[in-house]
C-alpha cells in the first residue's frame, strides 16, 4: 500500500468555492474550486524522477499500480479532496481578470521528512477555471516541463518540481502554431511538486474584487504555513511579507540570468509566491548570447518576456503584488521603499553574479566596466553563452591575449565573422581580464573550479528537449532518461556526455520546438 502522509494546508484553512459542479466560472469569495481529475482511459507512466519519490518518501511505490493510478489522475487518494486554484493575473502587460487552474489539479499536500509538499497533476482535464479550453496537456509540453522542473533544481535554481510523467491514452487536439493546422497529439500528465503553489494571481484575483476579507486570509495563510518567522502584526507583518517575497523574486530571475535560462511567459499568472520557477511552457535556454532573445512566438513582436528585460519584468510583476497587497498595509511608501530597492540591489547583485562567472573577486569599477564590455562583446557575432562561460575557466594568468582567444573559440558559431573590428574587441578584452586575473590571489586551478560552480556545462537546450520529445513521440523513452541523467549533474565533466555539451545543431536553427515555441500546449 503506497501510504500518503496527508496534510492538507490550502483547501482546509481557506474558503471553497461552494459550487462542486466543473463548469466554467467566475468563482467570488473563494480561494479554490473541488474538482476531480478527469479518469485517463489507457495511463502509463513513462518517467519518474527518482530523488523527488525520494523526497517524498514514495521510492519503494514508484512501480506499483496505486502510484500509476494517483499520479495519472485515474484514482483519487482517500481522503482527500482535489482542487483548483482561483487566480487573475496580468498578461503581457495587461490585466486578465480571473483566470485560475485551468488545467491544473492539486491532489492534496503531504508532509514527508519534515517538509510540506503539494501535489498537482497538470493536464488532468477541465476545471471551473478552464474557460474554453479543454484542460489537457500534450506529450511535447509535458517532457518539456518534467525534464525542465528537475533541471533547473539541480543548477541550484529554486523551482517546482515534477515527480512522474505519465501518457493518458487520450489524445488531445491542438493548433501547434496557431495557424489554423489542427492535429491530434499525445495527451500527457505531469505531478508537479512545490511547497505551494500560490502565485502573485491568487492574491490579486481578490484584490481586484474588493475581497479583502480573503485577502487578508490569504496572506495570513501564506505567512503561517511558509514564514514562520515573521512575527511583527497589524501592517509590519504585511510589509515583512512583500520584502521576502521580493528577496525571493530577485535571486530566482538572477539564477536566470546566470545561467542564461529565459521563462518566456512571466505574467503575474505565473509568478510563484515562494519565488519559484514556475510554469514551463516556451521557456528557452539562450545559445546566442542575446539579451533580446525570447523562445515564445506569441512575444515575437514586443520580445516583453526578453532574456534580458526578465530582471525588470520581475520588478514590473512585484509592482502589481504590491498593489494587490496594500489594501492590507494602507500605506505605499514602505512598498515604495522595498520596491525602489530591489533595483540597487538587483544591480549589486548581479555585477557580484557576474565576477564570480568570470572568476574576479575584486569589486571596483574595472571590474564593473570588464563585465560591460563583456556583454558588448558576446554579440558582436553569435556567440555561445553556455560554451563560452564554461570555456572561459581554462584561461590561465600566463596566456597571452590571443591563447586566450583561442580557448573560448568553439562558443562562436560563425568563425567568419571573426575578422577585424570583432577579433580586436575581443583582443582588448582579454588583455584587460588577463591583466586583472593577474590580480587574483588563487591559482589557476583554484579559481577554474569555482568558475565550474556558477558556470553549468549541460543545460536543456530547446533543439535536446525536442530530440526526447521526437524519440517519445515514437515510443522509445530512452533519450527522456539519458538528458535525465545528464542534467542531473550540470555542473560535472561528465565526459561520457560529451555530445550534449555542444552548440545548437544548425537544423535546429529555425525549427518548431528549437529556435520558437508557443504558448499551445
Ligand atoms: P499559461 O499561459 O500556460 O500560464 O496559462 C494561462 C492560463 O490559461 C491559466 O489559467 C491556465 O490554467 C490556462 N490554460 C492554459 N492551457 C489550458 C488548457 N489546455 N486548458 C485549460 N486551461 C488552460
Ligand atoms: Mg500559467
Amino acid at each position: 500500500m503506497m501510504k500518503l502522509n496527508i496534510k492538507d494546508t490550502f483547501n482546509k484553512e481557506l474558503p471553497a468555492d461552494p459550487n462542486k459542479n466543473n463548469t466554467p466560472r467566475k468563482v467570488f469569495e473563494a480561494c479554490y474550486s473541488f474538482v476531480t481529475p478527469r479518469i485517463p482511459s489507457n495511463p502509463k507512466m513513462i518517467h519518474i524522477a527518482g530523488e523527488v519519490a525520494e523526497v517524498l518518501d514514495l521510492e519503494r511505490d514508484t512501480h506499483s499500480e496505486e502510484f500509476l493510478h494517483t499520479f495519472s489522475g485515474k484514482t483519487v487518494y482517500p481522503k482527500t479532496n482535489p482542487y483548483a486554484m482561483c487566480y487573475g493575473g496580468h498578461q503581457f502587460g495587461h490585466w486578465a481578470g480571473q483566470l485560475g487552474d485551468g488545467r491544473a489539479i492539486n491532489l492534496g499536500e503531504i508532509r514527508s521528512n519534515g517538509q510540506q509538499w503539494a501535489l498537482q497533476l497538470k493536464g488532468a482535464g477541465a476545471t471551473p477555471y478552464s474557460r474554453t479550453a479543454d484542460g489537457f496537456a500534450v506529450l511535447r509540453s509535458s517532457i518539456r516541463e518534467h525534464l525542465c522542473s528537475e533541471a533547473m533544481h539541480y543548477l541550484g535554481v529554486p523551482t517546482t518540481r515534477s515527480l512522474s510523467l505519465a501518457l493518458t491514452g487520450d489524445e488531445v487536439l491542438r493548433d501547434m502554431l496557431y495557424d489554423g493546422n489542427q492535429a491530434y497529439e499525445k495527451g500527457a500528465v505531469v505531478c508537479r511538486v512545490a511547497p505551494s503553489f500560490v502565485r502573485f494571481g491568487n492574491f490579486q484575483i481578490l484584490a481586484a474584487r474588493k475581497d479583502h476579507k480573503n485577502l487578508k486570509n490569504l496572506a495570513d495563510y501564506t505567512i503561517r504555513n511558509f514564514h514562520k518567522d515573521i512575527q511583527s502584526e497589524g501592517k509590519e507583518k504585511y510589509i515583512a511579507f512583500f520584502q521576502k517575497i521580493v528577496n525571493a523574486s530577485l535571486e530566482m530571475v538572477l539564477h536566470w540570468q546566470r545561467i542564461g535560462f529565459v521563462h518566456g511567459v512571466m505574467n503575474t499568472d505565473n509568478m510563484s509566491i515562494l519565488g519559484l520557477t514556475i510554469d514551463y511552457g516556451p521557456y528557452g535556454w539562450l545559445e546566442g548570447y542575446d539579451p533580446n532573445w525570447t523562445p515564445n512566438t506569441t512575444d515575437s513582436r514586443n520580445h516583453r518576456y526578453a532574456y534580458g528585460n526578465q530582471p525588470g519584468i520581475t520588478l514590473w510583476n512585484l509592482v502589481q503584488l504590491a498593489n494587490a497587497l496594500y489594501p492590507l498595509i494602507e500605506d505605499a511608501k514602505p512598498l515604495e521603499d522595498i520596491l525602489e530597492n530591489y533595483q540597487k540591489s538587483f544591480d549589486l547583485k548581479y555585477v557580484e553574479m557576474m565576477s564570480k562567472k568570470i572568476g574576479l573577486t575584486e569589486k571596483n569599477a574595472e571590474v564593473e566596466e570588464l563585465i560591460e564590455d563583456l556583454e558588448k562583446n558576446l554579440q558582436l557575432t553569435e556567440t555561445d553563452m553556455t560554451i563560452f562561460f564554461r570555456e572561459l575557466p581554462r584561461i590561465q594568468k600566463k596566456n597571452t591575449a590571443q591563447e586566450a582567444f583561442q580557448k573560448i573559440h568553439k562558443s562562436f558559431y560563425k568563425p567568419l565573422e571573426l575578422a577585424g573590428a570583432t577579433t580586436d574587441a575581443w583582443n582588448v578584452w582579454f588583455t584587460k581580464y588577463i591583466e586583472l586575473l593577474q590580480k587574483e590571489e588563487d591559482r589557476d586551478e583554484t579559481r577554474k573550479f569555482k568558475m565550474y560552480e556558477v558556470n553549468p556545462k549541460f543545460v536543456l537546450r530547446n533543439y535536446m528537449a525536442q530530440l526526447a520529445i521526437n524519440a517519445a513521440d515514437k515510443g522509445d523513452y530512452s533519450v527522456i532518461e539519458e538528458l535525465y541523467e545528464v542534467l542531473k549533474r550540470p555542473y560535472n565533466e561528465q565526459p561520457e556526455y560529451e555530445k550534449w555539451y555542444a552548440k545548437r545543431p544548425e537544423w535546429a536553427r529555425n525549427k518548431v520546438g528549437c529556435s520558437m515555441l508557443s504558448c499551445s500546449s
